[in-house]
């Protein structure tokens, strides 16, 4: 009998996480982080099951936080088995989780000196989850998986890994199981993007699976399209030129800022813009970028057609990129037109909010909102019109203009998604698992794809042992 336990992501968008166990091994697929929530630290924790010592080895889908955010603390705790991934999903979760250990080292230090401060002792509970030694030695233990070549990962279990289309070395993984005499297929969709990101080839659905674990995210809902987007950012950037202002993309740092670059550089290339200075205002976006230019053979084929004759890199001539803090606040100087992208994406932190502080109340800049923003984010309540905000001790105006572009999704819509599980299911009806969606998301995908297919789709909450 082959059992998978969820422990995250199940339920919910964050935390992705699977105990995989057969009679003679015992793998992880996914060991994320909650994130979003103020209680989050306390879930951010190794499972009493998921024992380090037992477990055999980590399949690890792609390199976003809340996949591969709780593995430091496992090997922090004494695992030193392998964790397969892409090479480029290595060199991406070397960037993230890297960010994620100085952010936790800092907090711990701010936390310290206020304690200090009052004659207070730190609270142990304050101490960071782990530390950028951890990470290293995390890092040092993937090992490289070649797209479509099968790999033995534990006694009884060959995975191979398909292109999800997601990210940068992101994957869907096909798990070969020994279990008791036959061979099954367990599919984890992990996280599975649209078609058509720039960059990244199409998603591809694994030709068959016994059992599959799919995500869910906009289970329950489609994107605006992508040429609506483009039109409308196109029309803020002109409004912009036009009148000498200035644009402000809060950006994730890894796929969005990318993303928007390869955007920007074909309006150029079309003349529909001019090529006006962009800067790219986020050292980790700029590391990011360097790994997708040493990741080119990942690339779909117009974006190799595009690097291959230099087109790109000539579109993008008026591409600055601010590493040091100096050459951030130098963009104060400027004058407009320009755009700048930066961090955090939900305006949270980093440099985007001295941007914020020094143009919030200029009637001639735009704030570009291209991302999710979550509850309680400065973001969000950029996006929901407030008049006013309190930025690091400022009150300020909100008299520039906000503007929420809706369809530059990493992942795949509701229609994508269907037709995902309909290639899968061309193999023969998979046992089917709904996760990494919210529980609305999650139902009405199930719905849809039972009325569809007449497939009946379980909804498992974490922990939950799901005997296949
Ligand atoms: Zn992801």
């Amino acid at each position: 009998m082959i059992t998978i336990t969820p422990y995250g992501a199940a339920g919910e968008v964050t935390g992705s996480a699977y105990l995989v166990e057969t009679e003679n091994s015992k793998i992880l697929v996914d060991f994320g982080m909650f994130q979003g929530d103020k209680d989050d630290d306390a879930r951010n924790v190794i499972p009493g099951r998921v024992h380090r010592m037992d477990i055999e080895a980590v399949v690890l889908t792609h390199g976003h936080l809340d996949h591969c955010g709780r593995l430091p603390l496992l090997v922090r705790e004494g695992y030193r088995g392998p964790i397969y991934c892409t090479e480029a999903t290595r060199d991406l979760a070397d960037i993230i989780l890297s960010d994620a250990a100085h952010i936790q080292e800092s907090d711990f230090e701010r936390r310290q000196r206020r304690a200090l401060r009052k004659g207070h002792k730190v609270n142990r509970n304050d101490a960071p989850l782990y530390q950028s030694d951890d990470v290293e030695q995390t890092v040092s233990q993937m090992v490289d998986v070649i797209y479509g070549e099968p790999v033995v990962v534990a006694p009884g279990i060959t995975a191979i890994y398909r292109d999800a289309g997601h990210m940068l070395g992101s994957a869907s993984v096909e798990l070969y199981m020994d279990d008791e005499g036959a061979k099954k297929v367990v599919v984890f969709s992990g996280d599975i993007g649209p078609p058509n990101l720039p960059y990244l080839r199409d998603p591809e659905p694994p030709a068959k699976a016994d059992v599959l674990i799919l995500e869910s995210t906009y289970g329950d809902r489609n994107h605006k399209s992508l040429s609506d987007t483009l039109e409308e950012f196109e029309s803020i950037i002109k409004d912009a030129v036009e009148k000498k202002g200035k644009i402000f993309i809060p950006s994730f740092a890894i796929g969005r800022a990318q993303q928007i670059l390869f955007h920007l550089a074909e309006m150029i290339r079309k003349g529909r813009i001019p090529a006006l200075p962009i800067f790219l205002d986020s050292p980790m976006a700029i590391r990011a970028s360097a790994v997708y230019r040493k990741h080119e053979e990942l690339f779909d084929q117009e974006a190799t057609k595009l690097t291959d004759e230099g087109t790109i890199y000539h579109d993008l001539r008026s591409l600055r990129t601010c590493v040091t803090a100096d050459e951030s606040r130098a963009i104060n100087d400027e004058k407009g037109p320009f755009i700048v992208i930066a961090g955090s994406g939900m305006v949270t932190a980093g440099r985007i909010m001295h941007h914020l502080r020094n143009n919030i109340d200029d009637p001639k800049s735009h704030f570009v909102i291209s991302g999710y923003q979550g509850r309680g984010t400065l973001g969000r309540r950029l996006v929901d019109g407030v008049d006013n905000i309190s930025i690091m001790g400022d009150h300020k105006p909100v008299r520039a203009q906000i503007h929420t572009l809706g369809g530059f999704s990493a992942h795949a819509g509701q229609v994508d998604l269907v037709k995902w599980y309909e290639a899968v299911a061309l193999g023969g009806m998979p046992t089917l698992f709904l996760t990494h969606g919210e529980d609305d998301a999650r139902t009405v995908l199930r719905d849809l794809l039972s009325d569809m297919f007449s497939v009946h789709a379980y909804l498992p909450v974490y922990s939950e042992h799901l005997e296949v």
